[in-house]
């Protein structure tokens, strides 16, 4: 008798994770004894970055003081409140709700899957974080990409989102600061995604994630700030600047019209409560990240702007390459001009002959015709330049 296969649903067919994927020809390169440099997860703690100390003890208190049951689906009251007074820091003002989730990522996957219907779709930048397009995916919605302009830091380019809304267009997410690109976006460029929102009725979803992360002077503008009338959830959490992504805590703040908000933030608060909650004990570090000790958040900014500094002068110093410098975040995206026949041989080549893991660009989508890859600039300078000399050296010899 023939093996009766199970048939996966056709909705997981077009799901990619390239950041994660990639990793399977890494252990390859690694098993055939290649010493490796892993440039391609934006994980600190995999670095010379140390979660708080004060951050961690408010966990193990909160343990030792009995909150191991489930906690209220939204979010401990302790946390609630820390995430408003940050928000209002911020100058977000009409806050309707805040959530606390399991990482920022179960925050998008509420947020989309509580307003958009099967043929719907959001607007998402071109590139961008993969999880979008995932749960989209999943949501059989449609991504609508518009394009980041890398002549101009990488900043949305408003005529081209302007004309890709449509109909069934409900949403525009924004990543501000950029993965993977590092783009931090300007108030102009903000205002005029605002403008959109108010004339076509959209609903702005902006990640935040990298917030505390701006590497020059530029200061970094909630978009829900300039905008208390406009429909915008604003997600963060503790997986970046406070160093805790295994911990697997964020919260969406959802601000706007209350008027308008209703419907969709009942549907939203119905899907936190069939989920029960995030982990109990670990929401207590909200209130001991955003409420304590910021000084780790500096010391982390030098470190990352001289990485920075260093990958952006090596790269570009290699003919055929060409990047654009990161305002914010750990990552870039540098432009392979006119080498190699696709980012992912040039990626996969490049592992197999340095070690050297970054990620192909057609991970996160690309412009048409442009060819990139992301690199992490998180390692230490030592690290990044002998990384860099290796790629270097790679051009040189193979293209
Ligand atoms: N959003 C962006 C833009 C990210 O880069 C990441 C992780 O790299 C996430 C969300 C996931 O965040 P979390 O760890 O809070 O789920």
């Amino acid at each position: 008798m023939g093996v009766n296969k199970l048939i996966p649903a056709t909705r997981t067919e077009h799901m990619k994770y390239a950041i994660r994927d990639i990793v399977v020809l890494a252990e390859k390169a690694r098993a055939e004894g290649r010493e490796m440099f892993y440039l391609n997860i934006g994980d600190p703690i995999l670095f010379d970055f140390d979660t708080p100390g004060h951050i961690i003890d408010a966990i193990h208190k909160a343990q030792r003081d009995g909150f191991n049951g489930y906690a209220p689906s939204s979010g401990v009251e302790e946390a609630l409140d820390s995430i408003r007074r940050d928000a209002e820091r911020r100058g977000i003002t009409n806050i309707q709700d805040i959530f606390v989730t399991s990482g920022v990522s179960e925050g998008i996957e509420i947020a989309l899957s509580g307003l958009l219907n099967h043929g719907d779709n959001i607007l998402t930048p071109l590139p961008g974080y993969p999880l979008y397009t995932t749960v989209l995916s999943k949501l059989e919605a449609e991504p609508n990409e518009y394009v980041l302009d890398e002549k101009n830091g990488w900043q949305p380019d408003l005529d081209d989102i302007e004309s890709r809304i449509n109909g069934r267009t409900r949403g525009i997410v924004i990543i501000d600061p950029d993965n993977p690109t590092g783009g931090v976006y300007s108030r102009e460029i903000l205002e005029g995604i605002i403008g959109l929102a108010r004339k076509y009725n959209l609903v702005i979803f902006t990640d935040e994630i990298y917030d505390r992360l701006i590497l020059d002077d530029k200061k970094h503008i909630s978009i829900a700030s300039l905008a208390p009338d406009i429909p915008v959830l604003t997600m963060n959490g503790l997986s970046k600047a406070y160093l805790m992504p295994g911990l697997r805590i964020g919260w969406t703040v959802v601000s706007g019209d209350k008027e308008i908000m209703q419907d969709y933030i009942e549907a939203m608060q119905k899907m936190t409560r069939a989920r029960l909650c995030a982990c109990h004990p670990a929401q207590f570090a909200i209130p001991a990240a955003l409420d304590g000790d910021q000084s780790h958040i500096l010391s982390m900014r030098k470190k990352l702007r001289e990485r920075r500094d260093l990958c952006y002068d090596m790269i570009n110093a290699i003919p055929g390459l060409s990047m654009q410098k990161p305002e914010g975040a750990f990552y870039a995206f540098p432009r392979l001009d006119g080498i190699a026949d696709s980012d992912f041989e040039f990626v996969k080549k490049l592992i197999m002959q340095t070690g050297v893991v970054t990620v192909p660009g057609s991970g996160f989508g690309q412009k048409p015709g442009s060819s990139h890859f992301r690199i992490v600039f998180l390692a230490p300078e030592k690290t990044i330049e002998r990384a860099c000399g290796m790629i270097a050296d790679f051009v040189d010899s193979n293209y």
